[in-house]
């Protein structure tokens, strides 16, 4: 089969992995110069690694990614490390995670900012989400606000729980499930993983993959409609310049813009994916030429407090020699999509998230900074409402031959690159079984929902 893949994120080029390799012939369309999507990174000048726009790391639990390194022959270019994550609390920054499970109960047990027997309290409900939940279908049914209220008690609720569903989800906050906060629980490792040369070499290498198997990956090509062909057993891809036929397509971008891509998409699916709410990212990156903080890597910052919900100091993590001795400090925000920030320049941007580097460390001074950058995506975070597994949109769309696989459909895991090549592959193989079931025909419409983990 002739398949047109679009997006060259994790997710599109994971698919198109695995479609080339079981012999397809795939073609991915990628509107970037650079392939990686939300992943994907830049090199400022002397740089020897490039960073990604918005912060990145995996966990040691990420398998999905971590075998598809190994595939590629990538896997060297793996490394681990345990840098120290924080929650910033009355002009500190309190350490709350730790180098194995001890040191984290026990940074966690000195977190000031509830009694100490709320802290017991919430120390044995993290556990027991952690290595006691099996099963995750109960949880969707109630809100994380409700639920963690309830089992953690109100004051940690009001001083952990609620400053992380408000900066991750804005407005949608109480409606945010309680699946989620426990994949997020589950999901987390003490150490994170990086990969030499960034996520964006690790994105370049699956591109030559997936050239090396035959497939084709065009950067620079927005694709700007699809339709069925007339006879209905083929699709036309639209290109600024032309069209290409394909047998199947599998678009791999926001739940909205297939919407404008396809004007076909029966109107109740349309609106099932409209929807759908998330969340867009604004990101500021400031080089500065020296530390800024103690070794933090992860500060979580109270957005009753601070203009935006982390401050990551990526040099903590990653050493500055590899950007050309650059401190990197990522100031990073999640809103929704309609938000004055998305119209702000880098410097006006600067300007409002710069204080927070003063609170940080007051010797911060304006001359410490040798640069700036800022990046924004308005579909960064899906919110997922009770009972979200029941508004999934299926892999399969309505129209035959057309496959859909987002961050939209990864649930209850956060969103992140791991879920995006599980998706990729497991959108793959829907449209190869599909197509080993009615080679010459098109596949039923049967909506599916995710499998429990
Ligand atoms: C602030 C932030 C922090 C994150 N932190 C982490 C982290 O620490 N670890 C982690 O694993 N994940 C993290 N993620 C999530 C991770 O980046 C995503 O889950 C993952 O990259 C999604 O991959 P994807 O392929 O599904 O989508 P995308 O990466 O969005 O890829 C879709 C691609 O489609 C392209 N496209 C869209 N429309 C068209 C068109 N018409 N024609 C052609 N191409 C088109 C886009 O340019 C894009 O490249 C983070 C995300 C954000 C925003």
């Amino acid at each position: 089969m002739n398949v047109g893949i679009i997006g060259a994120g994790f997710a599109g080029l994971s698919a198109a992995y695995e479609l080339a390799r079981q012999g397809h012939e795939v073609t991915v369309y990628e509107a970037a110069p650079q392939a990686g999507g939300l992943a994907s990174g830049f090199r400022a000048p002397g740089w020897a690694w490039a960073l990604e726009r918005f912060y990145h790391h995996i966990f040691a639990s990420d398998r999905t990614i971590l075998e598809l390194a190994e595939t590629i022959g990538f896997q060297d270019r793996v490394f681990f490390r345990s840098p120290v994550t924080a929650q910033w609390w009355q002009g500190r920054a309190y350490p709350i995670d730790g180098a194995n499970p001890l040191d984290a109960a026990l940074n966690v047990l000195r977190f000031p900012a509830t009694p100490p027997l709320d802290r017991l309290r919430f120390g044995l409900v993290v556990a027991y989400l952690k290595y006691g939940v099996r099963d995750w279908r109960p949880l969707e049914r109630t809100t994380a606000a409700e639920w963690s209220r309830r089992w953690m008690g109100p004051r940690v609720y009001r001083a952990i729980i609620q400053p992380l569903l408000e900066g991750k989800f804005g407005p949608h906050a109480r409606e945010v499930n309680m699946a989620w906060l426990w994949a997020r629980f589950k999901a987390r490792t003490f150490r994170l993983g990086y990969f030499q040369g960034g996520f964006q070499a690790f994105a370049d290498a699956l591109v030559e993959a997936v050239r090396a198997q035959g497939g084709r990956v065009c950067l620079g090509t927005p694709v700007v409609g699809l339709r069925p062909t007339a006879g209905g057993n083929a699709w036309e891809l639209r290109l600024p310049d032309g069209a290409e036929r394909f047998d199947r397509i599998v678009a791999t971008v926001p739940p909205s813009a297939l919407g404008r891509l396809v004007p076909d998409l029966p109107s109740g699916y349309l609106q099932r994916l409209l929807d759908l709410k998330s969340l867009g990212a604004v990101v500021l990156i400031v080089a500065l030429d020296r530390p800024l903080t103690d070794g933090l890597y992860w500060v979580n910052l109270d957005k009753r407090d601070f203009p935006m919900l982390a401050l990551v100091e990526h040099t903590n993590y990653i050493e500055p020699a590899h950007y050309a001795g650059d401190h990197l400090i990522y100031l990073g925000d999640y809103l929704p999509a309609n938000h004055p920030y998305f119209d702000l320049s880098t410097e006006a941007l600067f300007e409002v998230y710069e204080p927070a580097l003063r609170r940080l460390n007051p010797d911060y001074s304006r001359a410490w900074v040798r640069n700036m950058w800022s990046f924004k995506a308005r579909y960064a975070q899906p919110v997922v409402p009770v009972n979200y597994s029941e508004h999934i949109p299926p892999l399969r769309t309505p129209l035959p031959g057309l496959y859909f696989a987002s961050m939209s459909q990864v649930y209850p895991w956060d969103r992140g690159t791991n879920f995006a090549v599980e998706i990729g592959q497991r959108v793959a193989h829907l449209l190869i079984r599909d197509i080993m079931n009615s080679p010459n025909g098109w596949s039923v419409y049967v909506p599916t929902h995710p499998q429990a983990p």
